[in-house]
């Protein structure tokens, strides 16, 4: 049984409502409880305008387009040479962005990026040294995880994915248990201590790049709230790389809770929301 129009649907606008309301606060100190933005802001390091996404949604965008196509033209969704040339045109041409230029892009994915327009004999260019384990490949998910048709092909596909630009065993491992849980749609108890406790302090969780940091900070906003808007809201102000961590989240929250629990505004007030609906739906109807 593949995910849900629900849940598939939720996934997606997830990722990109967590990365639109955590771009314009990306790199900053964690906001004390009191002064926590709940609404999308413009400006941030980016110069980001209202609801617009980065990196990360443009990339999972550019990841389910070459799903579809795959899926027309080989009669299977996962093709990572289609993958990375629209990777290519995102970072080179702009297409997937709404501001039509590439503007954040993280340096794992840039080094990958720019082997693979170098040479083009294998799509499989991330860098495998372990300090490279960036949160990267865990942050563009959703797509795969939709068009997989059971558990086994959602962790083989979470893997093939993030290979393309992220080799680095431990951002291979954060993207499978990510997929299994995702996948069964609960906490499973033999991942337990790949997650912060819970009652840990909040100034101890950290929300850096690496992986490691983006999946404990994103599995720890989920568990600590108790809706959507909240899991967002707790993932993005703990700063840094508040979009990424956003997105995890966002994903997570809206897999669980499911598309009809995101709150209106969070939808119509997100850049291309009718685009991202319609690309879910697509991608349901490959699985
Ligand atoms: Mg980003």
């Amino acid at each position: 049984m593949s995910l849900d129009l629900n849940s598939a649907t939720g996934m997606f606008l997830g990722l990109a409502i967590g990365d639109a309301m955590g771009s314009p606060i990306e790199f900053e100190k964690p906001r004390p409880r009191d002064n926590y933005i709940r609404r999308y802001q413009s400006g941030g390091f980016h110069s980001v305008s209202k609801g617009e996404f980065t990196d990360d949604t443009s990339m999972a965008l550019a990841m389910a387009d070459a799903l579809i196509e795959s899926q027309k033209t080989n009669g299977y969704p996962f093709d990572g040479h289609m993958i990375m040339n629209n990777f290519l045109d995102w970072r080179y041409n702009g297409k997937f962005s709404p501001r039509e230029k590439c503007f954040d892009v993280g340096l794992t994915v840039n080094g990958a990026l720019w082997k693979y327009k170098e040479d083009k004999t294998t799509p499989f260019t991330g860098c495998t040294h372990y300090k490279s384990a960036g949160n990267g490949g865990l942050m563009r998910l959703a797509p795969v995880l939709i068009v997989a048709k059971n558990k086994s092909e959602a962790i083989y596909l979470a893997r093939e994915s993030t290979r393309l630009t992220h080799g680095a065993e431990e951002a291979l491992m954060y993207s499978e248990i990510f997929a299994e849980e995702v996948w069964d749609g609960r906490i499973l108890p033999q991942y337990v201590d790949y997650r912060h406790p819970l009652d840990i302090d909040r100034d101890d969780v950290s929300s850096g790049g690496y992986v490691k940091e983006t999946f404990q900070a994103a599995w720890w906003a989920y568990q600590t709230t108790d809706s959507f808007e909240n899991c967002i809201i707790e993932a993005i102000n703990l700063g840094d790389d508040a979009d990424t961590v956003g997105a995890v989240a966002g994903m997570i929250a809206g897999r669980m809770y499911g598309f009809d629990a995101i709150p209106k505004w969070m939808v119509e007030g997100l850049q291309w929301s009718e685009h991202l609906i319609d690309v879910s739906k697509k991608l349901v109807l490959l699985n």
